[in-house]
């Protein structure tokens, strides 16, 4: 293999560069990125670059001298030849490769009442996060946040610190009810609500209202919750449309076997918010978290160098962080709507808990608010749980 093409020039991307160069391929790599900017930072965008508390040079990944990559920035991969193994960009050009990894992430989603206007914004690239900047520096804003999800309820942490005056909306009961569930949604809830957070949930949207900027936000049973700022962060979509016809499998992703191998093509793998893989544990899954973005990019790399069919299967646990009002949410694992949770250290009016998710009695997943200190040994524990289910599995 002399040439390997990596679409999508962020985090999962740089990572399987960096990778590539580590494992000793010595051939081109061409990294190619629809944004103009080199790989940075996106975890600080609804956090400390939102605040103010970093400006914008301290978000770039820092790239180690003698890495040889040719970066194509400001280039969209249009389409996908595998006939001629060629990757062909918005702007005509064909860029043959021995091997490819897709690495184009996910995009924000916009719901059907979606409008282009003044004041209204999604919070995924640092260009959405210096025009958000950039509309609230006027202070003392009325700003609607959509969705409570990680990075709505981050984005309204943020907001409330420079003082602007916050709705949160939501159609789900509590914040961060998919991933959490009822009760760790409401622990949430009270932070909101201690910090002066207005919260809306069970509440649908329907429309954005404004004629040249925002002016609210109308709810389905017909109020209107006035707004100069409106932030929708209502999940995100992986960005797979570029690969139609190309022969890979796409749903809901990039479908991959357990080695990020993509079906449908010869080396070809997949790694980041975009890649859906066999995970050994879990099935099939697609994780949007910075760690695994760093680690399914070695995974795909490592995967792309080996012989057809000798690659590992990538089996991580899952984990991912949120910071809000100061205090540091985990999860470990992955659990699922339905599962047991039951507080096992701490309390959770305490604001300083760890609490353990089951089904059948095995353990799903491990959620710590302010228990930094406990995450490792949680990681073992959800990983030796695994190791336990397996090994009887086998017997
Ligand atoms: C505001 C925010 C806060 C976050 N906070 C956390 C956090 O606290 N903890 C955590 O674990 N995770 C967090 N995340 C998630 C984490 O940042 C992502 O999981 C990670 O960025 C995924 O990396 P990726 O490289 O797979 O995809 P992305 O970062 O989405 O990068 C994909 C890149 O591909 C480019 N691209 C797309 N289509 C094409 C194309 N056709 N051709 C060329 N290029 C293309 C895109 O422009 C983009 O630059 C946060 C994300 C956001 C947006």
């Amino acid at each position: 293999m002399r040439s390997v093409v990596i679409a999508g020039a962020s985090l999962a991307g740089f990572s399987a560069a960096q990778a590539l160069r580590k494992r000793g391929f010595d051939g081109t790599i061409t990294v190619v990125g629809e944004e103009a900017h080199l790989p940075y930072q996106r975890p600080p965008l609804s956090k400390q670059f939102l605040c103010g508390e970093w400006d914008r040079s301290r978000l770039g990944l820092r790239i180690a001298d003698g890495l040889k990559l040719e970066w194509l920035l400001d280039a969209r991969a249009a389409a996908l030849d595998p006939q001629r193994r060629e990757v062909v960009l918005a702007d005509g050009r064909r860029l043959p490769f021995d091997g490819l990894v897709v690495a184009t992430g996910a995009r924000a989603r916009r719901p059907g009442w979606w409008v282009e206007l003044g004041g209204v914004f999604t919070l995924r690239t640092v260009d959405d996060a210096q025009a958000l900047r950039a509309h609230l520096a006027s202070g003392g804003r009325k700003v609607v946040i959509v969705g409570a999800g990680f990075i709505g309820s981050e984005a309204a942490a943020s907001l409330r610190s420079l003082g602007h005056d916050v709705t949160l909306v939501d159609i789900d009961p509590v914040p961060m009810h998919r991933v959490l569930g009822e009760d760790l949604g409401r622990a949430c809830l009270r932070l909101h609500e201690s910090h002066g957070v207005h919260p809306l949930f069970g509440a649908a949207v329907d429309a954005i209202v404004g004629s040249t900027s925002v002016e609210g936000v109308r709810l389905r049973d017909g109020r209107v919750i006035e707004a100069d700022c409106v932030i929708v962060g209502v999940g995100a979509v992986p960005n797979v449309e570029w690969l139609r016809g190309s022969g890979l499998v796409l749903d809901d992703g990039v479908v991959c076997d357990s080695t990020c191998a993509a079906l449908g093509a010869e080396r070809v793998v997949a790694a980041g918010d975009v890649a859906s893989w066999t995970h050994p544990h879990y099935g099939q899954l697609r994780i949007e978290h910075w760690e695994n973005a760093i680690a399914q990019g070695d995974a795909a790399a490592a995967t792309l160098l080996a012989a057809p069919g000798a690659g590992r299967p990538y089996a991580p646990v899952p984990f991912f962080w949120s910071d809000q009002y100061g205090c540091k949410l985990q999860l470990v694992g992955s659990p699922r709507r339905g599962d047991a949770m039951r507080v096992v250290e701490g309390a959770m009016d305490e604001r300083r808990f760890v609490a353990v998710f089951e089904r059948d009695s095995q353990l799903t997943g491990v959620f710590l608010f302010n228990s930094v200190h406990r995450v490792a040994a949680y990681r073992q524990t959800v990983a030796a749980a695994w190791a336990g289910l397996t090994a009887g599995a086998e017997a």
